[in-house]
């Protein structure tokens, strides 16, 4: 459905798929590797004319935590991820951003955890991973926010001053995520406050940033799809272009080990738990129908492939067919 040169796949899969002796890539890349340190930050492909490079931000190794999943104790969670083939000593959680090079211009989607300000030690490598594939921060013209978690916008805005990282870049946000993070504090639950006074500090006061209302062309060939439950606001992206689409489904699901297997699994991120499951089965739904890559934030590299249904849940299926 699209293309990744050779020298990326030979690169990134790491000449597994010589080993497999096949010609081109398929499903050869497992959920285990997706969920561990890839040998390459990047992964560069096509959709139809527009290219796209998953970057890589590190990861978060979350330590267990009884209270992460509603109904569904720790030793289940471990048994899930033993069964994907990833590691059980914690919840891996990487981190995917993704740059897409349409209407000779450059755009994010999302902005990482702002050099590891979130996600712990092993997160912020979403600069020198640009810098790998070639991409120069400067030349970053717009970046779309799928929703304010600090994993997803802290690439904004610098450590203490909250200067904005990219102060020539239009910035586009949801209304509704906007409107939620912006009401009085008091109204936020409290483990959330200080993220509300951070974005209240600086987001509104930009001049960079343009709020888009339900669906919208938010640059050529992509369109914002809202995709409400994880937060108030959140946001999925449409990328069209000849006849081939991907979509870009930001934390619709947390890790596709868990959650992408199990899609009732409510984890403690989603703000609005029913609506966030339900819009996480209606997404992957709608990818089935149009037969649509899909790609996750937190699903590691390989990001991009497809989504099949798999008794009660689903399954990613990493790569191109
Ligand atoms: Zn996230």
């Amino acid at each position: 459905m699209f293309e990744i040169s050779r020298r990326d796949l030979v690169l990134g899969a790491a000449g597994a798929f010589a080993a497999f002796g096949l010609t081109r890539p398929i499903a050869f890349i497992g959920a285990a590797q997706a969920q561990t340190a890839p040998t390459q930050g990047f992964l560069k492909y096509k959709v139809g004319d527009i290219e796209v490079i998953s970057l890589y931000d590190g990861v978060w190794e979350k330590p267990h935590d009884e209270n992460f999943i509603k109904g569904v104790s720790v030793d289940q969670t471990k048994a899930a991820l033993k069964a994907a083939g990833v590691t059980d000593a914690h919840v891996p959680i990487p981190f995917t951003i993704l740059a897409v090079r349409t209407g000779g211009r450059l755009v994010l989607i999302d902005s990482g955890t702002g050099s590891g300000q979130i996600g712990g030690p092993k997160a912020g490598l979403l600069l020198q991973n640009m810098a790998a594939a070639g991409l120069d921060p400067k030349d970053v013209k717009t970046i779309l926010v799928s929703h304010f978690h600090p994993d997803h916008i802290f690439g904004l805005m610098a450590k203490d001053t909250n200067a904005q990282t990219f102060p020539e870049a239009e910035i586009v946000v949801s209304a509704t995520e906007l409107k939620w993070w912006t009401q009085p504090v008091d109204a936020i639950p409290a483990p959330r406050q200080g993220l509300a006074k951070r974005i209240q500090a600086t987001l509104p006061t930009w001049k960079n940033v343009k709020v888009v209302d339900g669906e919208a062309d938010v640059a050529p060939g992509i369109r914002a799809i809202p995709a409400f439950g994880h937060t108030q606001g959140h946001t999925a992206h449409l990328i069209s272009s000849g006849g081939k689409q991907l979509l870009a489904t930001a934390d619709a699901t947390n890790i596709q080990a868990l959650f992408v297997k199990n899609p009732g699994w409510q984890a403690a991120f989603d703000h609005v738990p029913d609506l966030a499951v339900e819009t996480r089965k209606k997404l992957f739904d709608r990818a089935i129908a149009d037969k649509t890559l899909v790609a996750g934030y937190h699903w590691g590299l390989p990001n991009v492939g497809t989504i099949a249904r798999d008794g009660d849940g689903y399954v990613f299926v990493a790569g191109v067919g």
